[in-house]
């Protein structure tokens, strides 16, 4: 029964293929002799009704391009084209302090109306050596540059580390997919600060870096003074970044050493309604001096609450650290982070000469608080 209904198609197949005009086109031609062919050459079932005789197959010619001649440098060419388009070529370094390179903008997290945490990554994959963050991690503060391309201008930023969570199993500093992730808070009327803020993910901005603004080892500086011992940080609003940069970098030098260090940081924020940032509750939690021998200490003080940092908050930490170690392990430091009227109100103007910002005299708050104790000369104060 199956027999005879496939030899009925057969038929069929072929009453049709014979019923193609025969002066018809080159293809339709081809496609009734291929047909019929196939049709026609099955050898477990001979056509029932062969009314047409079916020429054979015509000789076959090797096509051109299949030749050896051919085939080799077309499959070399197509698999270099296909690899080319297929992989994209990595760089070696994410930044370069020469030239901007292209980053992805891959999360971005509100914090606030005014501010979030954006995330950047190289939008052409890059492999630097597995050294190259924990240098540029270890030589001191650092921040890159980002352009707004319509006016051609850039302002820094400062990277937060990956992560300080050592119970994770993950390092201090590392930075798996070279990600750079900042906070940045949008400045009424700026430029930069706005335009970033309104970037979306996947859409792509331009990173040059890094540029240290503070290096943790001066030159020539005397062997007991090379690394910071006791810190102050008075931060206001971004200015928290540089902060827990280097935090994050004292946690992971106390795995080296085991020194005993204490971090207070006094941190000024706009309102209590903007969420902390994880990377500051994470330094929190490993800064407990338990573990690392670091305690990290942080106070926080809010405009909308009316609880600014005022000089006793100062005075009070400051006397803590000197009750420290004092220089013996390190040197004992104050930094001032934040926008400009917020350094000069706490630590006076930073200064110009040759074209080249400086610290300036020491004044402000600080100036006045160590000029009254006479503890000017053993404490270092860094305006950032
Ligand atoms: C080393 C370094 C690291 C920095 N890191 C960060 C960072 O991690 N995150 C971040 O958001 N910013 C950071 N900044 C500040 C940043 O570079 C820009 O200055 C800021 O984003 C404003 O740029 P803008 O182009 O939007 O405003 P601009 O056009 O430069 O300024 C517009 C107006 O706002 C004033 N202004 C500028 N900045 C502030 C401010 N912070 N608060 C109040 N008024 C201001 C200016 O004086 C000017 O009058 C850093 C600056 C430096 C020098």
């Amino acid at each position: 029964m199956l027999q005879r209904s496939i030899l009925r198609l057969r038929s069929h197949l072929l009453q049709r293929c014979s019923a193609l005009p025969t002066p018809g086109p080159p293809a339709a031609k081809a496609l009734r002799l291929n047909l019929q062919t196939r049709l026609s050459t099955t050898k477990s079932s001979p056509p029932a009704h062969p009314r047409h005789p079916i020429p054979p197959p015509p000789p076959r010619t090797r096509p051109f391009y299949t030749t050896p001649f051919f085939t080799i440098p077309t499959a070399f060419i197509l698999g270099y084209v296909t690899y080319t388009c297929t992989t994209t070529p990595t760089i070696p370094y994410p930044i370069n302090p020469y030239s901007f390179t292209p980053h992805l903008i891959t999360s971005t997290l509100p914090l606030s109306p005014t501010s979030s945490l954006i995330t950047l990554s190289p939008k052409q994959p890059s492999a630097p050596p597995p050294s190259f963050w924990s240098i540029i991690n270890s030589e001191g503060l650092w921040s890159v540059q980002i352009k707004q391309p319509q006016l051609q201008i850039q302002r820094e930023y400062t990277p937060l580390p990956e992560t300080l969570l050592q119970s994770e199993g993950r390092k201090v500093g590392r930075n798996p997919d070279n990600e750079l992730t900042i906070f940045v808070r949008a400045v009424d009327g700026g430029e930069v600060s706005p335009y970033l803020l309104s970037r979306k993910p996947g859409d792509v901005v331009e990173v040059r870096g890094p540029v240290v603004t503070y290096a943790f080892k001066p030159e020539g500086a005397l062997k007991e003074e090379e690394d910071i011992g006791n810190v102050v940080f008075i931060a206001g609003g971004t200015g928290i970044s540089p902060a827990i940069q280097l935090t994050a970098h004292l946690l992971s030098q106390h795995t080296k050493n085991g020194k005993q260090r204490r971090v207070k940081i006094l941190f000024a924020s706009r309102t209590a309604d903007e969420k902390l940032l994880p990377q500051l509750q994470e330094l929190q939690k490993s800064g407990d001096g338990k573990q690392g021998g670091i305690k990290v200490d942080v106070e926080y003080f809010y405009d909308d609450k009316g609880t600014f940092i005022k000089k006793p908050d100062i005075e009070a930490a400051v006397v803590g650290l000197e009750m420290g170690n004092g220089g013996k392990d390190g040197r004992d430091v104050i930094m001032v982070s934040g926008p400009e009227g917020f350094v000069n109100y706490y630590a006076g103007k930073k200064g110009w000469k040759d074209g080249l910002e400086t610290q300036g005299v020491l004044g402000g708050v600080v100036g006045e608080i160590l000029k009254s104790r006479k503890q000017g000369g053993k404490i270092e104060v860094v305006k950032l």
